[in-house]
């Protein structure tokens, strides 16, 4: 018996979406291809040189370098690893503001480097003073988050690279989720805005590529190089990504997606999903709820805990932030629709 794919009708939490149709396409297409190793596999590494090179104009970097990772996980490890790397120091540390993706996590346990967590203000952004504070001769890298996960909050990036400048560290950008909708706003996060030295922007989410597609971009191709190493038993001879076979499918369909979307229907999206995120944000204000302003299309609204537990019973996929929020992101398979039932299942559930 054959299982049913996911079906997106209930989806409110996932920052994954459907794939666009040529996307999804292309990536049947590249079912079987390696981009891990270009010797052999030549057509998928030249989309995967077409694919960095239309992220580098959607994060305003000329003559980009990096590659197609497995998701925003990776590419912030790879981030980390290259400013571990570029020190050489012992006791190397990253800081981080405390909404950074748990993915740093990890690359701090990965890479045996220190993860200091700083808080954020009031507007659920960095605290400059707190970094400031917190960084030292030992800093190798500052995280800035462009769309955080929780509340879709972008950081004083330029700040942040001042402040990474001074100690001789690295700025890295996280736009894994962000990415897609920012060049529609005018928030200042792209390479061309700051000292940016690498970025995580993941085609795999507002991207709507298919997973696995994620992106690390970096400034310097010798940063890239500080990954590279040798493969002697590959036709070609030097590998910097972290996983060695990689999926020709997200290199295929983030380059069907980028040449179908980009600018103009990423543009659409973004304003119907920055439409939507306002709308269901007005509607919950008018109940009454505490809404968290969706500066990108992601809701936070506190309700109470046993409404949310109702809500999924009926089959909504919803999540919380850590301070218990309900958490909605307005990715492209949302629509008002979906919203407008969702709504109305609140009200009703609601009643006492
Ligand atoms: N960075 C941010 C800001 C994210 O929101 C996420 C996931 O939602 C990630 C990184 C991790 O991406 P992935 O799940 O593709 O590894």
């Amino acid at each position: 018996m054959q299982a049913e794919p996911q079906a997106f009708d209930r989806v409110l939490s996932s920052m994954c979406t459907e794939p666009h149709p040529a996307a999804r396409e292309a990536a049947e297409r590249f079912l079987a291809t390696n981009p891990g190793d270009p010797a052999t596999y030549p057509t998928v590494a030249d989309l995967e040189e077409e694919a960095v090179s239309r992220l580098g104009d959607l994060v305003g970097l000329d003559d980009p370098t990096g590659y197609v990772a497995s998701g925003g996980t990776e590419a912030n490890i790879q981030a980390v690893r290259i400013a571990r790397d570029r020190t050489g120091r012992e006791s190397a540390n990253v800081v981080m503001p405390e909404s950074g993706h748990f993915s740093f996590q990890k690359a701090a346990d990965v890479l045996g480097i220190e993860l200091r967590i700083v808080p954020v203000d009031d507007e659920l952004r960095a605290d400059l003073e707190a970094v400031r504070e917190c960084v030292d001769e030992n800093t190798a890298l500052v995280v800035g988050v462009a769309g955080t996960t929780e509340y879709g909050r972008v950081d004083p990036i330029p700040e942040l690279g001042e402040i990474a400048r001074e100690v001789d560290a690295l700025l890295h950008v996280d736009a894994a989720w962000g990415g897609f909708v920012l060049p529609f706003t005018d928030h200042e996060w792209r390479f061309d805005h700051a000292p940016v030295d690498t970025m995580t922007v993941d085609p795999h989410k507002m991207g709507q590529a298919a997973v696995p597609a994620g992106g690390l971009l970096v400034r310097e191709e010798s940063l890239l190089d500080t990954l590279a190493i040798d493969t002697p038993y590959l036709e070609s001879t030097s590998q910097a990504t972290l996983t060695g076979t990689r999926s020709g499918a997200g290199v295929a369909s983030a380059v069907a997606a980028l040449r179908e979307l980009w600018p103009d229907g990423y543009r659409t999206q973004y304003v119907r999903s920055q439409r939507n995120a306002e709308w269901l944000a007005d509607a919950f204000a008018q109940r009454g709820y505490d809404v968290v302003d969706p500066e990108l299309p992601l809701v936070a609204v506190s309700i109470p805990e046993r409404l949310f537990y109702d809500l999924r019973e009926e089959g909504w996929r919803i999540s919380r932030t850590g301070s218990g929020e309900l958490r909605i992101v307005c990715m492209p398979h949302v629509t008002r629709a979906m919203l407008e039932s969702f709504v109305a299942d609140v009200d009703r559930l609601a009643k006492p």
